[in-house]
């Protein structure tokens, strides 16, 4: 602490004063007196003091009533205040002086060397917590200085990211010429290890952005059943790629969480590609959602994997732990997943846990916050609250989206869920073309470059279907080439736009197809 500490002292008998100051010569502080209450409290308007002794009988304001004043300031609220007295009648006297804000008494005529012990404790006690104040002012400031670092940095990194991964694109989509295979293979490995980079650069900077105290939930209530829905579509080709069932398991008709929907997303993705991840082929996934209490909701993802054995179950939410059997099995991963995925249910007011059998498999799971359900509504709702959301939300439009990219598809899910539309994905042409017949959506959002099948020729099979003749289908391709915007457009595609999308255009875009639908 800057400058020598200061004590107060404040005694009606000038000679008491004295012997006082005299007592604490030896002590390396600056000692200030006052004869009156009145007087110290104008003494406190030019010093900080750092503790003060005063005398309990004084004429005018007593040794109580100053101590309550020095109380009352901010800056004194904590300081070491000790009491001079004769001896007292009764201990209701006691009693009052440490209502008044006292931590001790001295008793007249006090021993010199027991009063220089208490005032040396009390002074190195002030210091301790000037000393924390100075570190916690310090960490406050680091942590400012953390959270500034991680946006620029948040940006620095992503941006030569989404270029790298921009180009791959490009390149790959043979805007500027016809590529061999060598080279198709090395840009499919720049593509996918880029991929992989942005996002373990994404968790690790979400993960510190919680540290720092910078990320919030943007609150909303959303039916728990369609996230994981949204889910279980997004991660259908990679469990179908190692032949592992996925089992949907709902006890209630219909439960409304409270909590941000791409953050839920977020944590059901984590958990769901480990429970893919150790799985054997052939296995089962089974994903759930249960009420616990009248406050919480349960979501639990059960894997019939490799389990995970006692000791390693504490570890596994911590940064960076992956289980030796991991580390053998040379399993792809960074050990953060789990590490973010504890954090984002903190934020959310939650509780995350594991139970395991090693070699049977492991059940993941989650608590949310219910949604409140407007009891109102619902008695004139004949068929329950899962129609009274529906019938609400006048404006819910089916989009279908055909994207065969992860990471794609996770962006354009991110942006429609702003708004409330119902969604559905095709991770190829051919699943497109299947599930236009079976669940009639209003709009197609139509990848053009997919496996088995591409989007040129999923547009036209779907255009050959009468019923769909007029169905808006929007061509989405990083290609600029016109030829190419040409060929979508000849194929059957309403429109085309061009990869990055842009959340604007995109919801204009899609609202003109609602007001057509609307009056239709
Ligand atoms: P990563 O998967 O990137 O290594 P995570 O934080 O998601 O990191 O997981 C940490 C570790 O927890 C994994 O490396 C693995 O050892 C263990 N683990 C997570 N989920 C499962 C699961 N479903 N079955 C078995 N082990 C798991």
């Amino acid at each position: 602490m800057a400058g020598k500490q200061k004590i107060l002292i404040v005694d009606d008998k000038l000679e008491n004063l004295v012997v006082l100051e005299k007592v604490l010569e030896d002590l390396d502080v600056e000692v200030i007196g006052a004869r009156s209450g009145n007087a110290a409290l104008a003494k406190t308007l030019d010093h900080k003091f750092s503790m003060a002794i005063l005398d309990v009988a004084m004429p005018g304001m007593d040794g109580y009533e100053l101590a309550g004043h020095l109380r009352g300031d901010a800056d004194m609220q904590l300081m070491p205040i000790i009491f001079v007295t004769a001896s007292y009648a009764d201990e209701r006297d006691e009693f009052a002086g440490y209502e008044a804000g006292g931590i001790d008494f001295i008793e007249k005529p006090y021993s010199p060397a027991i009063l220089l012990t208490k005032v040396s404790m009390f002074l190195e006690m002030d210091r301790a917590r000037g000393d924390l104040e100075e570190a916690n002012l310090r960490l406050q400031q680091i942590g400012e200085a953390k959270s500034r670092f991680l946006s620029s940095m948040s940006h620095e990194l992503r941006t030569p990211m989404n270029a790298v991964l921009g180009f791959t694109d490009l390149l790959r989509g043979k805007n500027f010429g016809d590529l061999n295979e060598k080279q198709e293979h090395y840009l499919r490995l720049i593509n996918q290890s880029g991929q992989h980079l942005l996002s373990l650069i994404n968790d690790l900077l979400d993960m510190a952005k919680i540290d720092a105290g910078a990320m919030e939930v943007n609150w909303e209530m959303f039916p728990a059943e369609e996230v994981v829905d949204a889910m279980i579509q997004m991660m259908s080709a990679q469990f179908r790629k190692k032949s592992i069932n996925v089992i949907k398991e709902i006890d209630e008709s219909f439960i409304v969480v409270r909590g941000e929907t791409g953050k839920c997303r977020q944590i059901l993705l984590n958990l769901m590609s480990n429970a893919q991840k150790f799985t054997d082929e052939g296995g089962e996934v089974t994903i759930g959602i249960s009420k616990v209490d009248r406050d919480y909701a349960k979501f639990y993802i059960s894997d019939t994997g490799i389990g995970i054995n006692e000791k390693d179950r504490e570890k596994i939410f911590s940064e960076f732990f992956q289980s030796q059997q991991t580390q053998d099995a040379n399993a792809e991963g960074s050990g953060i997943g789990l590490a973010l995925t504890r954090r984002l249910v903190d934020l959310h007011g939650g509780e995350i846990g594991v139970d395991s059998k090693p070699g049977k498999g492991s059940t993941f799971w989650f608590t949310l916050p219910l949604g409140e359900v407007d009891d109102e509504d619902s008695s004139s709702e004949e068929s329950g609250s899962h129609s009274r959301l529906t019938s609400v939300n006048k404006r819910e439009m089916h989009i279908l989206i055909a994207e065969d990219n992860d990471l794609n598809l996770s962006m354009m899910l991110d942006m429609l869920s702003i708004r409330s539309y119902k969604v559905s994905v095709a991770h190829n042409g051919q699943e497109a073309v299947d599930l236009v017949q079976t669940l009639h959506p209003d709009v197609v959002l139509m990848d053009i470059r997919m496996p088995i099948m591409d989007g040129i020729e999923a547009t036209k099979q779907i255009r050959s279907i009468k019923e769909f003749e007029d169905l808006p289908i929007i061509a989405l391709s990083a290609s600029v080439a016109a030829k190419e915007q040409e060929e979508q457009i000849a194929a059957g595609c309403t429109l085309h736009l061009s990869k990055p999308i842009q959340t604007k255009l995109l919801f204009e875009t899609l609202d003109q197809y609602e007001t057509s639908r609307e009056h239709g």
